[in-house]
Order: structure tokens, then C-alpha cells, then sequence
């Protein structure tokens, strides 16, 4: 949300919109300093919350230095030391999102660092998986440093799942988020089918919303399409919904207040 418009926030509070999180991600340019990801961090725990909060939705957030970045180790340890000042921040649920990009010995090792800081701090861990041809063996390395870590995997979900990774990560034990984009990744139709195969139980939507094309409102999307398709509003509830919200409550610093119990700013 930090490069979306105030717009996007108020036509997803139309939309029904109760919370949103936010990953700690790549700004389309590589930071140079440790003070840049300070500055972005106080972004995201003081800035984004103010905002989100004008339009009745809960604002919550992730931390860490993106895979992009991960190739400057030194930097990356940096901010990774950084990072416990932000913790204790009313609205971060974890680490996150940490992942590969190109499947690197340094993003590996960058990954590995931020694994061991989530444990230490006894927190959750989003996960970016890579795109495209990386994706297969880019999520199989991660889901085996995970085991390796000993990470359990109710405290993980592992984001942007397609076909060819989304059964791996539900029978390992993982959450799975499946990120909806106009352009590439997957998309509503696509959503649904794989909710269709493998039924609802720990698999989660999301929508891109950064600087590049996306839509912050393709969860709406989806749930029109799950409609049209005839799936009951329990089925898409628990998806877009309940799903979420049994995966954040794990986290201390989750605390959503229900729809009905909120004064509505429309
Ligand atoms: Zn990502």
C-alpha cells in the first residue's frame, strides 16, 4: 500500500475490506542503505496504519529485506539487526516476505539469517516464492531450509503458490497464499480451480497492490467468480476470510475487530 493511492484504500473499504497485510517487499530499486529500510519501516508500523485506518480497515505489516536485495549480504545483515526495533510495533505480524528470486547461494543464506531471527523472536514467517521458471525448484529449496530449520509449518504461509507448487506446500503442512494478478502470476479463474482441486483447508488469496500493474481489488474478483460458479458463501468466506484470519491470530499482535463490532466510516 505504500505506493498505492488513498483511492485504493477507500474503494476497498467499499468493498467490504476488514484488514489487509502488508509484506516488507522490493520498491522497484535497491536501497542503499540500512537507514533507507529504516525509514521504510517506520512506513509501514506508522504511516500505512494512519491511512488504512481513515477508511475503517485494520492496517498490518511484515518485516525484512526482500530476496531482490539479498545479493548485498552485508546490507542485508544490517537491516536484519535492525529489524528487533520494529517488532514490538502494534501492528507487525512477522518476518516477512522472505523467500528466493533466483535461487542464489546468497539469497539462501539471507533466508536462512531471517529464518533463524523469526525463531528467535518467536515469529511468524511469510514466504515469497520466485516467479516463473525459478518457482518449482525455488520453492522446494525453500521448503526443505524450512524443515531443515525445524520451522513449524502451521506458522508459515508460503505465498504466490501456482499449479505445480500449491500440493507441495498444503501436504507438507504449509499455508499457501495464491496472489491474484492481472498479468501474470494467477489469476481469479485460475484461483478457484485450484480451491476446486484441493478444497479450502489452508489455502488463502490475496491481491497484488504494489508499483508495478496489479489490482488491489482482485479478491472481490475472485469471490465473484467463486459466486458465479455456484459455491456456497460459507466456502468463500472461509478463503477469503476465516483462512486469514486463523493464520494471523497466531501472532500476538493480531487482534481484528469484527465487521459488525466496527463503526462504518460509509
Ligand atoms: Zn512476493
Amino acid at each position: 500500500m505504500v505506493s498505492r493511492t488513498t483511492d485504493d484504500y477507500e474503494t476497498l473499504s467499499k468493498m467490504g475490506c476488514a484488514a489487509m497485510s502488508e509484506p516488507a517487499f522490493w520498491a522497484g530499486f535497491d536501497r542503499g542503505s540500512v537507514d533507507g529500510f529504516r525509514d521504510y519501516f517506520r512506513q509501514l508500523t506508522e504511516v500505512e496504519p494512519k491511512r488504512a485506518a481513515a477508511y475503517g480497515i485494520q492496517h498490518f505489516t511484515w518485516l525484512c529485506i526482500n530476496a531482490k536485495e539479498a545479493e548485498n549480504v552485508e546490507l542485508s545483515r544490517e537491516v536484519m539487526a535492525m529489524i528487533p526495533e520494529f517488532l514490538d510495533a502494534s501492528n507487525v505480524l512477522g518476518i516477512g516476505e522472505i523467500g528466493l528470486n533466483k535461487n542464489t547461494k546468497n539469497e539462501a543464506i539471507v533466508f536462512q539469517e531471517h529464518v533463524e531471527l523469526a525463531l528467535r523472536y518467536e515469529q511468524l514467517i511469510l514466504i515469497h516464492t520466485p516467479h516463473l521458471e525459478d518457482k518449482f525448484q525455488g520453492t522446494n529449496m525453500i521448503l526443505d531450509m524450512l524443515d531443515e530449520n525445524q520451522v513449524e509449518p502451521d506458522r508459515v504461509l508460503v505465498d504466490h503458490v501456482e499449479e505445480h507448487t500449491v500440493r507441495e506446500v498444503l501436504e507438507r503442512g504449509f499455508w499457501a497464499g495464491m496472489t491474484l494478478y492481472p498479468i501474470s502470476k494467477c489469476t481469479p479463474p485460475r484461483a478457484v480451480d485450484m480451491i476446486e482441486l484441493y478444497g479450502p483447508e489452508k489455502l488463502c488469496v490475496n491481491s497484488a497492490g504494489d508499483w508495478g500493474p496489479s489490482k488491489p481489488t482482485a479478491v472481490p474478483d475472485l469471490i465473484l467468480e467463486m459466486r458465479r460458479r455456484g459455491h456456497g458463501e460459507n466456502l468463500i468466506r472461509q478463503v477469503v476470510y476465516e483462512n486469514p484470519k486463523s493464520f494471523f491470530s497466531q501472532s500476538k499482535n493480531f487482534s481484528l475487530i469484527e465487521p459488525s463490532a466496527r463503526a462504518q466510516p460509509f
